[in-house]
């Protein structure tokens, strides 16, 4: 594979070299590690930075009716989008590229779109960290925006809020007791939480249910800097597209404010760092899994079993082991 090419190729915004580039993201092969290190760091001094949007819902609650219908609405008013999602495949149906497009049928055949479900692996810290780096790809292809899409189950949520510059929780009315089942730590993390579905028969309910959602949200601590009223509970129907552009207001009203305080930036450089810690806790991981280093672990574990080792010593001669060879072949 020609680096060089595949670089000009998505720096010039080519979706098909984006999707090749994400595909050699993914791929856990040492050799494609590199090559996609490479190209990522060739794509770092274009500087280009899209706004990050993450997107949480349980099944169900129309996340995919919600990305068409603002995806579409911020293609017909000229951005491009990337449409991302985190899932362990596990916990995803319809997860194949096929069963995306066709949840996203219009905003698929967008020109000024991108499309990408999410990566086959079962560990979520390696879909996390696949997904990261294909938004910077997103970004070095021009994309203005990048919707980072997740169900909200396990810990996916806080994984894409880690790569977000905003976070979108969409509910959708469930009729009773609202706050129920909505767990407080997401809540905690959303900066837009879009009541969906408010439409028809079910516009009383959402209502309702937006109005809980507000009462919850002021009740939560502020997060600093941000402006009053954030973060803010919105009614929504992505079937009717109502409240769409209101919702996207809000979204460019928040982050603007973040941009000129300078928060943006400064989450953008935590987050940075965040990962950049994640990546050598997940480089040790992967060398404990190393043959060599799997029979030298059961070999000492022997030893301690038998008390020729301490637990303390054992475990310094593998973690020797384990430093001063590097990193692990993928
Ligand atoms: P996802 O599982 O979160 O991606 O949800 P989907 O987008 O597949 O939507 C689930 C169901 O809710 C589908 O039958 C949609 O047609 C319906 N739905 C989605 N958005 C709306 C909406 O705004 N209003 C109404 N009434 N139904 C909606």
């Amino acid at each position: 594979m020609n680096i060089e090419k595949l670089m000009q190729g998505v720096s010039a915004g080519d979706r098909r070299a984006l999707a090749q580039a994400i595909t050699l993201v993914e791929s856990s092969r040492a050799d494609h590690r590199v090559m996609a290190t490479a190209l990522l760091d060739g794509l770092r001094p274009l500087q280009r930075q899209a706004l990050r949007i993450g997107l949480s819902g349980t099944p169900g609650v129309g996340k995919s009716t919600f990305i068409e219908a603002f995806g579409c609405m911020l293609t017909a008013a000229g951005l491009r989008v990337a449409v991302l999602a985190v899932d362990p495949s596990s916990t995803r149906s319809g997860g194949s590229i096929l069963g995306d497009k066709t949840r996203m049928d219009l905003l698929s055949r967008d020109p000024n779109a991108f499309i990408r479900p999410s990566p086959s692996q079962t560990h979520l810290g390696g879909v996390a960290r696949r997904t990261r780096e294909a938004v910077g790809l997103c970004e070095g292809a021009g994309f203005d925006i990048v919707l980072i899409e997740t169900v909200g189950v396990g810990q996916s949520e806080t994984v894409v809020a880690q790569i977000s510059d905003l976070f979108v929780l969409l509910l959708a009315p469930a009729g009773g007791d609202e706050l129920q089942g909505v767990k407080r730590g997401i809540m905690e993390i959303a900066d837009l939480v879009l009541i969906n579905k408010a439409d028809g028969d079910l516009v009383a309910p959402a209502t309702r249910a937006c109005a809980d959602y507000a009462g919850a949200l002021r009740l939560m601590r502020k997060r600093e800097q941000d402006p009053d009223g954030f973060p803010k509970a919105m009614l929504v129907s992505a079937l009717t597209q109502v409240g769409l552009a209101a919702a996207w207001d809000e979204m460019t009203a928040l982050s603007d404010w973040r941009r000129k305080v300078g928060h943006f930036a400064h989450h953008r450089a935590v987050q940075a760092r965040y990962w950049f810690e994640q990546e050598v806790r997940q480089g040790l991981l992967e060398g404990l899994q190393r043959s060599e280093v799997r029979s030298a672990m059961a070999q000492a574990g022997c030893a301690v079993e038998r008390g020729d080792l301490t637990p303390e010593s054992a475990a310094q001669g593998i973690l020797k082991t384990l430093l001063d060879r590097g990193p692990a072949p993928d």
